[in-house]
């Protein structure tokens, strides 16, 4: 069996007043887009920020490609892209500056062609002398997606992908994702509270809601299940 790319081991959190996130045990096959599907506070950015080790576990813990993210953190960080939904800062560098910037980061020599390829793939390259805080947000949603793959990383977290942006930048986005889990392998797992998006990307996808994973099946069967009321959640 080969290792699985994310494996939590009854992960949870609590800030204090009750559980954002029950303990929670989540595997995900290589080569899979997984969706974890939740409306807001159901603890999707909670489990987010453990897996990035900006946040510790109150108990539990999980490992990426093999490595625990609490004992081998840096080995795990290596591994994981991550496209929060906060916006990047570095407002005073140019595009190309916080991709080359966030390259040597992870101690790549020359990765000139791959920042060239991201970023024309994402449409930056003609903008790609633009300071940061010169750039629409969708523009600076591109330049988060580019900037977490700049290492390659055989797992890639999206924290709600698409929420804000337009029509036209979700169609482009979407496709990126497939193009990079079908031409790249990218193991994927993204959160959303939009159906839609889930059913569109996903192979699988995983209900949360208060904390706890309440449903997890292949889209088909999971989508069945909400049109059929067998899982009830509000999304919105
Ligand atoms: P959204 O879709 O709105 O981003 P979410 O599913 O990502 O929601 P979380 O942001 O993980 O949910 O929040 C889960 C719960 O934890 C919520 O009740 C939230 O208020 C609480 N929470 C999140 N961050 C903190 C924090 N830093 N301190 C205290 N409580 C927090």
């Amino acid at each position: 069996m080969s290792t699985p790319p994310l494996k939590t081991s009854a992960i949870s959190k609590d800030y204090g007043q009750s559980p954002a996130l029950y303990p929670l045990d989540l595997e995900l096959k290589s080569g899979e887009i997984f969706g974890l599907l939740g409306p807001n506070g159901a603890g999707k950015t909670t489990l987010i920020s453990m897996l990035t080790s900006l946040i510790d576990p109150t108990s539990g813990t999980a490992s990426i490609m093999g490595f625990d993210i609490l004992k081998d953190s840096i080995a795990a960080r290596l591994n994981v892209g991550v496209v929060p939904q906060e916006i990047v800062s570095h407002g005073f560098f140019s595009i190309e500056k916080v991709l080359n910037f966030h390259s040597g980061y992870y101690g790549i020599a020359d990765n000139r062609e791959h920042i060239k390829y991201l970023m024309h793939r994402l449409s930056l390259y003609e903008h790609r002398n633009k300071l940061v805080r010169q750039l629409s947000g969708g523009m600076k949603r591109r330049l988060l997606i580019a900037k977490s793959l700049v290492h390659r990383p055989a797992l890639l977290l999206l924290d709600e992908p698409t929420a804000g942006v337009d029509v036209d930048l979700r169609n482009d986005l979407w496709q990126f994702v497939l193009e990079l889990n079908r031409d790249h392998g990218t193991t994927v797992l993204l959160t959303t509270h939009y159906i839609k998006e889930a059913e569109e990307l996903c192979h699988r996808i995983g209900v949360l809601h208060l904390g706890r994973l309440i449903a997890l099946d292949d889209t088909r069967n999971l989508i069945h299940q909400l049109t059929r009321r067998q899982v009830q959640i509000r999304l919105t």
